[in-house]
């Protein structure tokens, strides 16, 4: 059997995992989360005191670390040690030090077959930085989502609103976005691009009905 696999690509904030993880469950695939993954890794990396990027000291981790991603009903659960970490790795401080790690040769290398292998093996849609790039470039559908630096923070704030985090200053949010977007667009390998066969959706000012509606027809016509 064939099985669809769509890439989806963008900066932080550009609403992908809120809106891949709803075409996904309209569309009954499985949503894989790759930012969860550079995640985790930054998660045990930090958890064991590097803070550096020290190629050595990741490979040695890498090389120690029980690390594995489940689907269940289209869900992504990431463990690392056989410990649960999806929760623990949305902090500013996993995210900031994310984007550090995921420059890393070894981390990237460490995490591509596990992504590859997911698209043979199920309909599925996966998010990220590389995937139409590096990680899928055959992939039945592409798509980068964007959207203003502003609006992007504007809803980081939101986010950290609902989570009951105050005080936040929206310039530091901005600031945070910009730095990650440099780091993301500007690294050697796999930087953050937009492949010419993706399809564009700027969703600075789209509902996020109007993003998915957009994202599951682009998806239902190759289904067919
Ligand atoms: O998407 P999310 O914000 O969870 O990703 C966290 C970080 O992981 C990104 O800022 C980026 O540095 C890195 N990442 C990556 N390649 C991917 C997915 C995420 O480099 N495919």
């Amino acid at each position: 059997m064939k099985y669809v696999s769509v890439a989806v690509d963008g900066p932080a904030g550009s609403g992908k995992s809120t809106i891949t993880k709803l075409v996904a469950k309209e569309l009954g695939y499985n949503y894989v989360d790759t930012g969860a993954m550079y995640r985790a890794l930054t998660y045990n990396f930090l958890s064991n005191g590097l803070k550096e990027l020290e190629e050595n000291d990741i490979k040695n981790l890498l090389e120690n670390v029980d690390f594995r991603v489940e689907y269940v009903n289209g869900v992504q659960y990431v463990y690392v040690n056989n410990v649960e970490v999806s929760d623990k790795i949305r902090t500013a401080e996993v995210s900031k030090y994310t984007s550090l790690f995921a420059k890393s040769p070894a981390v990237r290398e460490f995490l591509i077959d596990t992504q590859r292998n997911l698209a043979g093996t199920n309909n599925i849609i996966m998010d990220g930085r590389d995937i139409a790039s590096v990680v899928l470039p055959n992939a039945d559908v592409k798509i980068f989502l964007t959207a203003s630096v502003e609006e992007r923070a504007r809803r980081r704030m939101l986010d950290f609103e609902r989570q009951g985090i105050e005080n936040v200053d929206f310039e530091k949010v901005k600031e945070d976005i910009k730095a990650r977007d440099w780091q993301d667009e500007n690294r050697d390998i796999a930087p953050l691009i937009k492949v010419e066969s993706a399809t564009l959706i700027d969703t600075t000012t789209m509902t996020i009905e109007e993003v998915v509606a957009r994202m599951t027809n682009l998806v239902k016509v190759v289904e067919k």
